[in-house]
């Protein structure tokens, strides 16, 4: 029975609500009465249910879905503003006892060569990406309890935050890794993770099943409770995600607002991200062999529902997918982009960008510079702020936050700011320039006096080389 309550994955993610979700949809995609009520529902900002949300994403009637469009815009302009947070990757260890079919790091392929960061060459990797001006990170790693126990993530964790080289500091770790216990997320908490982000690939059991035939990760029940034992060990922001292509569309997009929606009845706060990844060819993996891939056009549609069902959760979309793709998908609501990422492990202190340990192709491939030259022309922000989470803004803290519409006096400073440093130590000559103007048009909007001075101070001690600051 379909009980978002449940600690049971069971229930929570019900098959058959799953089910009935998809048919209620599918017989009111022409229902234009609902579909208006359900798009002035959601112009209220306090977000949608799954059954709402799927009537919307099932809908093709063009007028309707430009409407949602527009929304999903909006919304995103309303909670985010034009900034977009910047992050990448660390691939620390592609050792893994699993058989996840879509993924090169399965167990049975022999070919790919097998490697483990040293805590020497965690640090050059750090350095290499404190010199490209990241300061946020998210690691990831294969499931090995022999090679990648739990001891071995603590200590990169520490070690990458131990860093400081010039002026580079790694000021937020987000942690990938496989679903693991309480104990272990009480670990991860006390070592002082951002994120716990944990896909669940499919929720779509018999699939799920089917895709993860052996390791740890076959058990559904256990993947799937992962954020719950997360959050009961102390970790207040948790990242879901869907690895589109594998399972129906439809039917990841329901479950997914379910799982959002047990997290809030259950622990009071929903996910602080959803990532929408696509499955991508990598070493011995072919996309084309996954029945269920979708559209860049559906692949936008998603998004923008997603924008419209969860406005305070933020939307992760990574490098595997191309500048092109971004630059649509951006606008529909997404506030976090991974840049100048490389997908192998060790691959950062390489000159060339390597193949042969890579989790997947990345298909924007453009330098960290060039992706914020980008963002900016196309009239957004990037920022490097990671101010929430060491203020203590995480979990209900940070969506009230979110909620009561303080970001312009905060966020954005926030944003700005931390550019500033990006700019003074890391941009090139063109991607300053145009830096640099836009932070003077973009302090204009901070509404609060007292903010704005402060602000234009620092960025003047940011000048002086004074580096950290947060509201
Ligand atoms: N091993 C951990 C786990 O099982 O959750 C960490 C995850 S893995 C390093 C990161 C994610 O990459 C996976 O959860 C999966 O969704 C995604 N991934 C794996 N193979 C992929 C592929 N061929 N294309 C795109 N994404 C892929």
């Amino acid at each position: 029975m379909y009980d978002p309550k449940s600690l049971k994955a069971e229930e929570f993610i019900c098959d058959k609500e799953v089910q009935d979700t998809i048919s209620y949809a599918e017989e009111n995609k022409e229902n234009i009465a609902l579909i208006d009520e359900i798009i002035e529902k959601a112009k209220k900002r306090k977000g949608l249910t799954h059954r709402e949300a799927s009537v919307l994403l099932a809908c093709e009637i063009p007028e309707k879905i430009e409407q949602i469009y527009d929304l999903a815009e909006q919304i995103k302009k309303d909670f985010y503003g034009n900034r977009i947070v910047m992050f990448a990757p660390l691939y620390l260890s592609n050792y893994c006892v699993n058989k996840c079919v879509y993924c090169p790091y399965h167990m049975q392929n022999k070919t790919i060569p097998r490697k483990k960061l040293t805590q020497e060459e965690v640090k050059q990797e750090v350095i290499a990406l404190q010199d490209m001006g990241h300061k946020r990170l998210a690691i990831e790693a294969g499931e090995d309890p022999v090679n990648n126990p739990i001891e071995y993530i603590l200590d990169c964790i520490h070690t990458i935050y131990s860093i400081k080289h010039k002026n580079g500091a790694i000021r937020r770790v987000n942690v990938n890794i496989a679903a693991t216990t309480v104990e272990n997320y009480r670990k991860l908490s006390e070592a002082g993770i951002g994120t716990y982000i944990l896909f669940q690939e499919t929720y779509h059991k018999e699939t799920y099943e089917k895709l993860h035939p052996a390791g740890p990760k076959h058990n559904y029940a256990y993947h799937t409770e992962a954020m719950d034992r997360a959050m009961e060990g102390g970790i207040d922001d948790v990242g879901l995600g869907v690895l589109f292509g594998l399972d129906l569309y439809k039917y990841e997009f329901a479950a997914l607002l379910m799982h959002a929606e047990h997290l809030e009845a259950v622990h009071g706060v929903g996910p602080h991200t959803i990532s929408v990844p696509r499955v991508k060819k990598a070493d011995d993996i072919d996309p084309s062999k996954f029945d269920n891939g979708i559209s860049d056009d559906i692949f936008c549609k998603i998004a923008a529902c997603i924008r419209v069902a969860v406005p305070y959760t933020g939307m992760i979309i990574s490098t595997r997918e191309s500048a092109d793709l971004r630059e649509n998908i951006i606008r529909l609501g997404v506030s976090q982009i991974s840049g100048g990422s490389r997908t192998s492990v060790g691959g950062y202190q390489e000159e060339e960008r390597p193949h042969d340990t890579e989790q997947f192709d990345v298909s924007d491939q453009r330098t960290l510079d060039e992706v914020v030259n980008w963002l900016m022309t196309a009239g957004y922000i990037p920022s490097f702020c990671t101010a929430c989470y060491r203020e203590g803004r995480t979990g209900d803290r940070f969506m009230s936050l979110c909620k009561s519409g303080q970001i312009l006096n905060c966020c954005h400073p926030n944003a700005l700011m931390t550019l500033k440093e990006y700019l003074m130590d890391y941009a090139s000559e063109d991607t300053r320039r145009k830096g640099e103007i836009l932070i003077e048009k973009e302090m204009e909007k901070i509404t609060n006096p007292k903010v704005k001075e402060i602000a234009s101070q620092r960025l003047q001690l940011i000048e002086q080389g004074i580096r950290d600051f947060r509201f």
